[in-house]
């Protein structure tokens, strides 16, 4: 039920702050308020609220996104338990069950059931006229005369093997609209503090390498809000880490960008909480 999104959409990164419930073994106690409809509270913060759909906010537009030809990320940014593995796949049961209501269900399952039915909607019941590829959606029709027909289709007189070929070249320009999209869907380390958890050794080594990515990260996605904010240019350090650099055709540019923060609101969770909201605000 606490879905809420603490979000900005005017830059080209969206951030949504998604809050799990507290679970049965977790204290009665929590130190996130939802002050009024709209705000929610922590340590005397307050945090703008509205309360979405992620995947209506999220991921639909990340599917229309890709069929329109762009490049898409949505992250999930939190601590170990905070719910990221839970907004991506959805609650465990849910993910092989075809008869999960869908709301339910995980980004993941949501987003390719959307794109699924948006490609057949497109490519199974649009007529497009390669002749005229700019001609789309045209309509059946049928008359007692000629039978079914498609209205409004570019017809050409041929009287050669040449105007074969060059209506054919033609309709093959038409086929290339063909677009190629990437999306990422990325369940992200946790972001914890790695000195509370005792790690040493080998561990604490990746530890600090898990920190670093996701800190190079943050401060690539501050750096791409600020660039989509104020249109000026700037050096994007995508090479920073493995994980910006793979990502990097999905991250800027005409590419859309998601930051889903998890939190809990459990008391013993505060401090990354906090950390994890105030990640969250300099996204945006
Ligand atoms: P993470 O991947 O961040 O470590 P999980 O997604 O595994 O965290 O979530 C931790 C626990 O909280 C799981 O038992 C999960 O089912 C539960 N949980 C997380 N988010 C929600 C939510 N929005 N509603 C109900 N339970 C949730
Ligand atoms: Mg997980």
């Amino acid at each position: 039920p606490e879905n809420g999104g603490c979000g900005s959409t005017d830059t080209g990164v969206k951030v949504i702050v998604r809050m799990r419930p507290l679970s049965n073994n977790e204290e009665g106690e929590t130190v996130v308020q939802k002050t009024s409809g709209d705000s929610l509270s922590m340590l005397g913060h307050q945090f703008t609220f509205d309360h979405v759909d992620i995947f209506e906010v999220v991921g639909a537009p990340l599917v229309e996104n890709c069929l329109a030809g762009f490049n898409s990320s949505i992250f999930a940014y939190g601590q170990t338990g905070s719910g990221k593995t839970y907004t991506i796949w959805g609650p465990a049961n849910t993910l092989l069950e075809d008869n999960s209501s869908s709301n339910e269900q995980g980004l993941t399952p949501r987003v390719f059931a959307r794109l699924f039915s948006r490609i057949n909607e497109i490519y199974n019941e649009q007529i497009t006229d390669l002749l005229s590829p700019s001609q789309r959606n045209l309509h059946l029709r049928e008359d007692t005369k000629t039978g079914v027909y498609v209205e409004n289709l570019t017809e050409e007189s041929i009287c050669s093997m040449k105007d074969v070929t060059q209506l054919l070249k033609k309709s093959v320009d038409g086929l290339r609209c063909f677009k190629t999209s990437r999306m990422n869907l990325v369940d992200l380390a946790g972001s914890e503090r790695q000195k509370s958890t005792g790690a040493a050794g080998e561990r604490l080594k990746e530890a600090g390498n898990i920190n670093r990515s996701l800190s190079q990260l943050g401060n690539l996605i501050n750096i791409l809000a600020e660039v989509s904010q104020t249109g000026k240019q700037r050096h994007i350090p995508y090479r920073d880490s493995k994980l910006t650099f793979l990502l990097q055709e999905s991250l800027g540019g005409n590419a859309k960008l998601a930051m889903i923060c998890a939190i809990s609101p459990a008391r013993s969770c505060k401090n990354e909480t906090f950390s994890t909201l105030r990640f969250a605000q300099r996204a945006k």
